[in-house]
């Protein structure tokens, strides 16, 4: 962070100064983890369930940092609020109005947020110092925290933006003010929370609303509710895609059989072979975003072309291939599922599967609210549709993939049913075969524990 004294960061957050006469500096980070607090850092303490934060006030003051920021006198100096959070995306607020010659960028989608930020992260990094750190920072505390990261060094500062609902997204432009604003797709993530691909839009292009009309929105021309979104902004317009009419646009794509593709890139009268580093067609849509940021931002086509093919995931659980000594493949990509993200995998699943047995370990896709049943069985569907020899569901709700399966009258492979994730271990464990490819997806840590025996029993 920026240097502030104790007492702007009471004025800034509208707190009350304690144990301090306001003069005291903080040079070093913001963290609300207690043992991540280095010397001259603020800590932001919460109180917990189990542990109070504030607790550990002093023993933090005593290694080193300046000051407290929390919601009572812990005896130490620091500011007292009433909400974290709050002061928290004020202070964020402050930083960024400061630091004038920052390019803030604001990613919003269904899938690929964490993964376009990584690959922005590393094609930045070679324009200037970026701020896009590891991992998924998009709600009202990850958010503000990277947003704190930034100081005068920072040329980019690339901000991941979750939409749970209407005015989420506006909540956080209005902390940050991106000049580039991303919106990747509107896929099926979240309908509980939305009911409609539709009104998940309405969420989204908030983004492209807070644009200034120097900013740029770079839009998916192959997603008509995204594309769509150019008239709700006053910024300049990137449509990225396969569309004819994207500005910047992959023609002649091809997956080989490592799961990369490969794709010319058209931009304006240009020409350019790319080759990607990561496994996935739908790379194609995020690299392709990435693309225009890092365009607009100043990186020669040239430069660009070769960073595409040397950018991976640096946040995990994403499109993680990995061989097996035994030469079993595994594609971990249990992060997170929804019905699209699931699609995208599946299809990546058959690319690198090709010649080979395929089996998709599926779990439970949580937050899809009334589309529940029908989001699971689409994506058995697809699966059986796609030709997967072996269909592993994990645990009851997820049953409806096999169904889903059992529609496609054609499909001859295997369905599955694991009541939990030590089932799915056990069906693997009894039978895997040497030159095998296996997908691993689910939401959150529902199939972590899988893609996990599969990492730990190559040995
Ligand atoms: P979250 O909302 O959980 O933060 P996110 O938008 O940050 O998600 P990622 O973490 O990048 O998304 O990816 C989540 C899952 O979606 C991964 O399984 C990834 O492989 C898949 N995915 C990434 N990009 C796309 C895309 N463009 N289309 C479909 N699926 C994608
Ligand atoms: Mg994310």
């Amino acid at each position: 962070m920026i240097a502030l004294t104790l007492g702007e960061i009471a004025a800034v957050t509208g707190g009350r100064l304690v144990n301090s006469d306001g003069s005291e500096t903080v040079t070093g980070g913001v963290e609300y983890d207690s043992r991540k607090v280095g010397p001259g850092g603020l800590f932001v303490a919460f109180a917990g369930e189990k542990a109070d934060g504030h607790d550990f006030a002093p023993a933090v003051v005593a290694g080193g940092a300046t000051g407290v920021l929390g919601t009572r006198d812990a005896g130490v100096p620091g500011v007292v609020v009433t909400d974290q959070l709050n002061a928290l995306a004020k202070l964020a607020r402050e930083v960024v109005g400061r630091l004038p010659e920052l390019t803030v960028v604001g990613l919003t989608g269904s899938s690929g947020k964490t993964t376009t930020k990584d690959y922005l992260g590393q094609l930045l990094s070679r324009l200037g110092p970026t701020v896009a750190p590891a991992g998924s920072l998009n709600n009202e505390l990850g958010f503000p925290y990277t947003v704190l990261q930034a100081d005068e060094k920072t040329r980019f500062l690339v901000l991941e933006m979750g939409a749970r609902g209407v005015g989420h997204i506006r909540y956080l432009t209005d902390i940050a003010q991106p000049s580039i604003g991303v919106v990747l797709n509107v896929g099926a993530a979240h309908l509980g929370e939305f009911g409609s691909v539709e009104g998940t839009a309405l969420a989204k292009g908030e983004l492209v609303e807070a644009l200034p009309p120097s900013g740029v929105a770079v839009l998916n021309a192959d997603d008509a509710l995204v594309s769509g979104m150019a008239a709700r902004t006053g910024a300049r317009v990137l449509q990225v895609g396969e569309a004819e009419t994207a500005d910047l646009r992959a023609t002649d794509v091809v997956v080989d059989s490592s799961g990369r593709a490969s794709y010319v890139l058209k931009f304006g009268v240009e020409r350019k072979n790319v080759r990607l580093g990561v496994a996935g067609r739908h790379q194609v849509a995020n690299s392709l975003a990435a693309a225009a940021v890092a365009l607009t931002a100043g990186m020669a086509l040239d430069d660009l072309v070769t960073a595409l093919g040397e950018v991976g995931i640096v946040s995990g659980r994403r499109m993680d291939v990995f061989e097996r000594p035994d030469g079993v493949t595994v594609i971990d990509d249990s992060y997170n599922a929804n019905p699209s993200s699931t699609a995208a995998a599946l299809h990546a699943l058959a690319a690198m599967g090709a010649g080979r047995r395929t089996t998709a370990v599926l779990g439970y896709m949580a937050e899809l609210g009334e589309h529940e049943v029908s989001g699971h069985a689409e994506v058995g569907r697809l699966a059986a549709e796609l030709g997967v020899d072996r269909l592993i569901a994990v645990a009851e709700n997820a049953r409806p993939i096999l169904d889903g399966a059992a529609e496609v009258g054609a499909w001859r492979g295997t369905a599955r049913f694991a009541a939990d994730q030590a089932a799915a271990i056990e069906i693997l464990q009894t039978d895997l075969h040497a030159d095998e490819v296996v997908l691993v997806k689910g939401s959150r840590y529902r199939t972590w524990d899988v893609a996990d025996w599969l990492r730990r029993s190559e040995e």
